[in-house]
């Protein structure tokens, strides 16, 4: 419960990010400490003033456009500072953080740590340099059900979404679903036929 902290939770969709926040959340409330509570307002997943788990679970939330938002409305005796979907953030999040450990605040938040192209996902690559501690949670599979899926894919109409889909869709048809590096798929229909397949697969890496 001690502040100059920065707790990062992180996985692919479906993992459990956002429930295990609102645990932390829970304990913090139960120990009466001060805390706000942010997300940011891209993520179209809820209209409302909070977060909300995929098992129902919910709290309230300030929905900020900048991340330098959050400096202005966390106050001095404000002593915990939870931030979800940090990935959809503006670059200035990683200082943003920095300044609220260094003001003595504990800082817990969650990001998707890769895209759908399975790439690092805004500025989560700096956010888990300078976290205390990293939480990365697994989900099941959903094409084999094994419980070590790391990767997020994307799907529209049901099938993988080619590597030339862009980075965020807003009120697109895509749906998302938690698969493991065996099973995970991107599709590239620029790609030639002797180039090799290039993203962050280890296994095709290797036999390079
Ligand atoms: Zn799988």
């Amino acid at each position: 419960m001690n502040g100059y902290s920065f707790e990062l939770i992180t996985g692919p969709m479906g993992c459990g990010k956002t429930e295990e926040l609102l645990r932390r959340i829970r304990r913090c409330v139960i120990a009466k400490k001060k805390i706000k509570v942010f997300s940011p307002v891209v993520d179209t997943r809820t209209h409302g003033d909070y977060i909300e788990s995929r098992n129902g679970l919910w709290a309230d939330a300030i929905k900020v456009e900048h991340s330098i938002q959050i400096l202005q409305k966390v106050k001095p005796d404000d002593e915990v500072v939870a931030i979800d979907e940090l990935q959809f953030f503006d670059n200035n999040i990683v200082k943003v953080i920095s300044t609220l450990m260094n003001e003595g605040k504990k800082v817990i938040g969650t990001g998707l740590e890769l895209d759908f192209k399975s790439e690092p996902f805004g500025s989560m690559p700096e956010l888990m340099c300078i976290a205390t501690t990293v939480d990365k949670l697994h989900a099941v599979c959903m094409k084999c059900g094994c419980e070590h899926a790391t990767r997020t894919q994307r799907l529209i109409d049901g099938k993988p979404a080619d590597k030339s889909s862009p980075l965020i869709m807003i009120g697109g048809d895509e749906t998302y679903e938690a698969r493991c590096v065996k099973c995970y798929e991107l599709p590239d229909k620029n790609a030639g036929k002797n180039k090799p397949h290039c993203n962050l697969k280890i296994l095709n890496f290797a036999r390079r």
